[in-house]
């Protein structure tokens, strides 16, 4: 059972000790190695009082990077209506130390204008987003999926809009491949708007990354933030010893079917728990290390669902180099 949280929250005076913070890619605005989504666990259906806990430690920890999409929930809006009430509650003086993210490109509204790429769309879902959370401006504003039906320079001028009126101070984009990127980076630099950092997903157990998305990114200046680096949990010792009923494997209508728990999965996961181990870390901090081992790479994007795993996932910064043997001994976990 979730603790009642404090009414009245004070951040931890020591929470920039620890955390590393890393530029991302040519820009001027420096993230924190590991970064907190709120995907799941943080919409109407969840219990308010455990999502500001996790926001409240997050904090204290250093991570000052709160990563949000118009949709998140579920119902789809209500993460971003979840983190307002936080900002309202609990970070609200601390505005200037937070690096707030958004994102449009799923369906969002019924109708042609509620999803994809168009600028009707963009600006009108941040305009929303912004409503919900309270917000004057969100620090970094994201097309969430390429559109390969409207203009890339309709797209990316309505991101390049809604930095001119003051309502994000960055942009980015996400799910988009190594030639999207450099073509998005290409028309955002002649607009004047550098892309500031491209989203995408990336993990031990899914590299579609690594064959031509980081060079792209380091030449183009476009910092790379990973998301679901911990292959939703399954880079963790979640499901070592069967799948637990709060585990999101086994809540119904999220993206990590039960299915996936299988014995030559769990044999792979034993193996890198072990070297895990031998580096005295848990699966999770090494898995997020893991990712964070490129140059190109500006953080690590979590989801957690307890006070204790983003305790557990902040800690990952006191150690994140790994050995040539190391590095070999995950290779052939993998293998
Ligand atoms: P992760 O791979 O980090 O998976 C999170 C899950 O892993 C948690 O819910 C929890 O599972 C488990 N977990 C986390 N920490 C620990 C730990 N220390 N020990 C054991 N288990 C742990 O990432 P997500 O898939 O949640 O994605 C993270 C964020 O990335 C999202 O919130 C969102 O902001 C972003 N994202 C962006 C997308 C895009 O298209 N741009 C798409 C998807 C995500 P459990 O709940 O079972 O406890």
């Amino acid at each position: 059972m979730t603790q009642p949280v404090h009414p009245h929250y004070l951040p931890a005076e020591d929470r920039y000790h620890n955390m590393a913070y890393l530029r991302s890619g040519r820009s001027g605005l420096k993230l924190p190695a590991i970064s907190l989504g709120l995907w799941h666990n943080f919409g109407g259906v969840d219990t308010l009082e455990n999502s500001r806990a996790m926001v409240r430690r997050a904090f204290d920890l250093g991570i000052t990077h709160f990563d949000l999409a118009n949709n998140y929930g579920p119902p789809p809006g209500s993460a971003e209506d979840t983190f307002g009430e936080i900002l309202r509650k609990d970070l609200h003086a601390f505005r200037d130390e937070l690096i707030i993210s958004t994102k449009a490109g799923y369906y969002m509204w019924p109708g042609p204008y509620g999803e994809w790429g168009s600028r009707k769309y963009l600006i009108s879902s941040l305009d929303q987003s912004l409503k919900r959370m309270g917000l004057e401006y969100v620090d970094i504003f994201y097309h969430h999926r390429y559109d390969p039906e409207t203009p890339l320079e309709e797209t990316m001028s309505a991101l390049d809009q809604v930095v001119r009126q003051g309502k994000a101070l960055y942009v980015g984009i996400s799910n988009y491949n190594a030639e999207q990127t450099r073509e998005a980076a290409r028309i955002l630099r002649e607009l004047g708007t550098p892309c500031l950092i491209n989203q995408v997903s990336y993990s031990m157990l899914n590299r579609w990354v690594e064959p031509d998305l980081l060079d792209a990114a380091e030449q183009e200046g476009v910092g790379l933030i990973f998301f679901s680096p911990l292959a939703q949990g399954m880079l963790t010792d979640r499901y070592l010893h069967g799948v637990p009923e709060d585990s999101r494997a086994a809540k119904p209508g999220t993206f990590l079917k039960r299915e996936r728990i299988t014995e030559e999965y769990l044999t792979r996961a034993r193996k890198l728990n072990a070297i895990a181990l031998m580096r005295g870390q848990t699966l999770a901090q090494m898995a997020l290390a893991w990712v964070m081992r490129h140059s190109a790479s500006t953080s690590a994007l979590i989801g957690t669902s307890t006070v204790q795993q983003v305790e557990d996932c902040a800690a990952t910064v006191q150690q994140l180099n790994f050995s040539a043997e190391e590095l070999a001994a995950i290779e052939a976990a993998l293998a």
